[in-house]
C-alpha cells in the first residue's frame, strides 16, 4: 500500500473521484451477467463473518446509525488509520464491526454459524460476496472486477433469475458508490482540518504510533463519521489483529 506521505491529499481525492467515475461507467449488465453465470447461493457457513477470512468489516455511516440502535458496543474504529499528524493524533475513515476475541475472530453478531441480526445486517454483509474491487487490467488502466472467492464456498443456485441478478447488481453499485463517497468525504475533511490547524501527515510519527499500538497500547484517534471527526480511543489489539487495508470486507477473501 502506498503511504499517505507519498501522495498529497488533493491527488488522493482526485484519484478516488476518478475511481468513482469509473464505477459509474461500469455496465450494470456486466455485473448482472457475472452474477448470473456464477449463480451463487450462500450456505450460511459463517466463514466470511470472521477475522480469519475478512480482517474487518467496514461500516458505512448508515450502518453505524442502525448499529447504535441494536447494540452500541458492537462497533469499533476501523483498523489501519490512514493518517497521523506531527503530534501523534491518528485519523481513520470510519468504524468497523467489533470482532470477538475467539480463535476465528468472529463477528460480534455471529452465533455459531448464524447471524443474530440477519434481517438487519449491514450494507457489506448484504451484497457479500458479490463485491466489486479495483484491479489493474491493462497496465496503467484500472478496471473493476467482482465476486470474491468464486467457487470456494456456497453452492450453485438454480432458482436465481436474471432479474434477481440485476437487482443485486444495482445494490452492489450503490454500495461501492456509497463507500467511495465516504472515502472522498473523509479525505476532504482531513485536507481541510490539516490546512486550518497547520497539521500534516507525518510518516515517522505514524510508524511510532503503530508500533505503540502493536505493543498493546490504545491509540487516541479521530474517526470520520457523519461528516465530522469524532474523538475516540482505539481498542487494544486483539489476538491476530493486524493493521489491515481499509476495505469494506477487508482481508484474504478479496484476493
Ligand atoms: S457468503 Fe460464503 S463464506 Fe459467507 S456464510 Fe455464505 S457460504 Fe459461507
Ligand atoms: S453482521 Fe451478521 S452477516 Fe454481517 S458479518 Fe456479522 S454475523 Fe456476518
Amino acid at each position: 500500500m502506498t503511504s499517505a506521505e507519498e501522495i498529497p491529499l488533493p491527488y488522493r481525492i482526485i484519484a478516488l473521484m476518478q475511481e468513482r467515475n469509473r464505477l459509474f461507467t461500469y455496465p450494470l449488465e456486466q455485473i448482472a451477467s457475472d452474477i448470473w453465470s456464477a449463480r451463487f447461493r450462500c450456505t450460511c457457513c459463517g466463514a466470511c463473518c470472521t477475522r480469519s477470512v475478512n480482517n474487518h468489516i467496514f461500516l458505512l455511516d448508515r450502518d453505524v446509525d442502525t448499529l447504535k440502535k441494536i447494540d452500541p458496543a458492537a462497533y469499533v474504529p476501523a483498523p489501519d488509520p490512514e493518517f497521523c499528524d506531527q503530534y501523534g493524533m491518528v485519523y481513520v475513515s470510519g468504524y468497523a464491526l467489533r470482532m470477538k476475541n475467539d480463535k476465528a475472530g468472529s463477528c460480534w453478531f455471529l452465533d455459531g454459524c448464524r447471524c443474530r441480526i440477519y434481517d438487519r445486517r449491514f450494507s457489506a454483509c448484504r451484497i457479500y460476496p458479490h463485491m466489486l474491487r479495483r484491479s489493474a487490467g491493462v497496465p496503467g488502466h484500472i478496471t473493476w472486477k467482482q465476486f470474491a472467492r468464486k467457487g470456494r464456498h456456497g453452492e450453485r443456485n438454480p432458482e436465481l433469475t436474471y432479474d434477481d441478478c440485476l437487482i443485486l447488481a444495482r445494490e452492489i453499485k450503490e454500495y461501492e458508490n456509497a463507500y467511495l463517497t465516504h472515502q472522498i468525504a473523509f479525505h476532504e475533511v482531513i485536507h481541510e482540518f490539516f490546512t486550518v490547524n497547520n497539521l500534516h501527515h507525518d510518516q515517522k510519527m505514524y510508524r511510532k504510533r503503530m508500533q505503540h499500538y502493536e505493543r498493546g497500547h490504545r491509540l487516541e484517534m479521530k474517526v470520520y463519521y457523519d461528516g465530522r471527526l469524532e474523538d475516540c480511543m482505539s481498542e487494544k489489539p486483539e489476538n491476530g489483529s493486524k493493521p489491515a487495508s481499509a476495505l469494506p470486507f477487508a482481508g484474504t477473501d478479496r484476493e
